[in-house]
C-alpha cells in the first residue's frame, strides 16, 4: 500500500479537554507519523472556507461556528493507506456509531461537537493540506 498523508484537525471540544496528547497517541498507535502540526485560532470565515463543500447543510453555521469557538490542533498524518486508516482511527461521525476504542466513541461530546477531522480522499488531503501547510513546514 502507498504511503499518504491526510489532514487531521483536534477540534475545539477535544482542545478544550486537554485531550490533544491522548488522540495523538491513538494515531501514533496506530501506526500514524505526525509529519506537521501546529495549534490555530479559525475565524468562522476561515472555517467556513476550510468546510465549503457543507455550506448547503443545516448545520453548516453551527459548525463553522463551533469551529472558531476555541484553538485547533491542525496536524499531516503520514503512513501507508494514511487516509482511511485515519478515518479509522477516527470512528463514524456520530460517536454514537462509533466503533470501542476510536477517538469518537471515546472522546467525542456530540455529532457536531466530535473532536476530530479526517480527510476522506486523496483529493481533498491534498486540497487541505495546502489550506494549512507550507511545503516547508511538512517534515517527514
Ligand atoms: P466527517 O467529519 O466524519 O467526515 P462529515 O463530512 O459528514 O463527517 O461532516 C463534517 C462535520 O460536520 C462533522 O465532523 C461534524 O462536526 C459536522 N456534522 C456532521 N453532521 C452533523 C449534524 N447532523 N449536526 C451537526 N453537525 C454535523
Amino acid at each position: 500500500m502507498a504511503v499518504e498523508r491526510t489532514l487531521s484537525i483536534i477540534k475545539p471540544d477535544a482542545t478544550k479537554r486537554n485531550l490533544t496528547g491522548k488522540i495523538n497517541a491513538k494515531f501514533e498507535d496506530a501506526g500514524l507519523r505526525i509529519v506537521a502540526q501546529k495549534r490555530i485560532q479559525l475565524t468562522p470565515a476561515q472555517a467556513g472556507v476550510f468546510y465549503e463543500v457543507h455550506k448547503e447543510r443545516p448545520f453548516y453555521g453551527e459548525l463553522c461556528d463551533f469551529m472558531a469557538s476555541g484553538p485547533v490542533v491542525v496536524q499531516v498524518l503520514e503512513g501507508e493507506g494514511a487516509i482511511a486508516k485515519n478515518r479509522e482511527v477516527m470512528g463514524a461521525t456520530n460517536p454514537a456509531d462509533a466503533a470501542p476504542g476510536t477517538v469518537r466513541a471515546d472522546f467525542a461530546e456530540s455529532v457536531g461537537e466530535n473532536s476530530v477531522h479526517g480527510s476522506d480522499a486523496a483529493d481533498t488531503a491534498a486540497q487541505e493540506i495546502a489550506y494549512f501547510f507550507s511545503g516547508l513546514e511538512l517534515v517527514g
